[in-house]
């Protein structure tokens, strides 16, 4: 089922979880990036249109900013984000070049989806971009996003943004094969679900456990976000962002995950 998602969509949002962003050692890890790059151009070489939403920004900030790494003041939160946007920017800046494509990138709070004329101009935005061939990184703008505007995590921000950009796929890539039916970091007899077809039907079957380490929303974000974009008609796929050349893996097959189906 994922192979013929993929084949049938031209319109890909893909996300990513800091998890998978970062190595073993709690840094960037840029060769991931790279290799996901060179999927990415695949895509767009085979007439696909890809948008990336990336968190990482505080992951990245700690990586520069080791001192701050004990801080728990908001403000120096805000401050790493500030400082890791850039160096996550500059990471993906680097990975697409290599295939020479350009990234734009756009910060985004929940208050801009819910104002008409905002929402209008970052549609337009996001088709203008990928018209002229551009990839799109998202991410939630953390320097202004205090708790009470905040979206909070970016399954709900990548679903909105798939709704707004009227897209064909939504792929959440994160540090599990898919949803399963009890938390597979706790249980080792865990059952991967192949395919879903009615999200509240499989809330009541399924088992949520916590987050990881640099995780937000755990998988009840990632159930929310397949219920909103289902109920736009666009079917999305949960899969391990981790595992080697995940996009053409994903395309051909070879490596299984979630596909919640519209
Ligand atoms: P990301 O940063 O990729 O968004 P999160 O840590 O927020 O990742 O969410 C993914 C985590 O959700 C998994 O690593 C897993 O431990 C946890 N989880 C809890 N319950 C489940 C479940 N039923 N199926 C899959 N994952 C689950």
């Amino acid at each position: 089922m994922i192979p013929h998602l993929i084949a049938d969509a031209r319109k890909i949002v893909i996300k990513f979880g800091s998890n998978i962003l970062a190595g073993q050692d709690g840094r960037i890890n840029p060769a991931f990036l790279h290799e996901f790059a060179q999927g990415a151009a695949g895509f767009i070489q085979a007439g696909k249109q890809v948008v990336i939403v990336s968190s990482g920004a505080q992951v990245a900030g700690l990586s520069t900013m080791e001192k701050w790494s004990r801080k728990k003041d908001l403000h120096y939160k805000q401050a790493l984000c500030a400082v890791g946007q850039v160096e996550l920017m500059d990471v993906w800046r680097r990975a697409f070049g290599a295939h020479d494509l350009r990234i734009g990138q756009i910060l985004l709070t929940q208050d801009d989806f819910g104002d008409p004329l905002r929402t209008l101009n970052m549609r337009n935005t996001l088709f203008t971009l990928v018209d002229e061939g551009i990839v799109p990184i998202i991410n939630e703008n953390d320097t202004v996003a205090v708790e009470e505007i905040k979206i909070g995590d970016n399954d709900t921000l990548a679903a909105q943004s798939a709704v707004l950009w009227s897209a064909d796929l939504l792929i959440l890539l994160s540090d599990i094969d898919g949803l399963y039916n009890k938390n597979p970091k706790e249980y080792s007899d865990a059952e991967l679900v192949n395919e879903v077809r009615d999200i509240t039907q499989v809330r009541g079957m399924i088992s949520m456990g916590g987050t990881n380490n640099f995780g937000t929303g755990g998988i009840a974000t990632k159930l929310d976000a397949a219920q909103r974009v289902v109920s736009y008609g666009i079917p999305m796929i949960l899969a391990h962002g981790g595992k080697p050349k995940v996009l053409e893996a994903l395309a051909a097959g070879t490596q299984r995950g979630t596909a919640f189906l519209t």
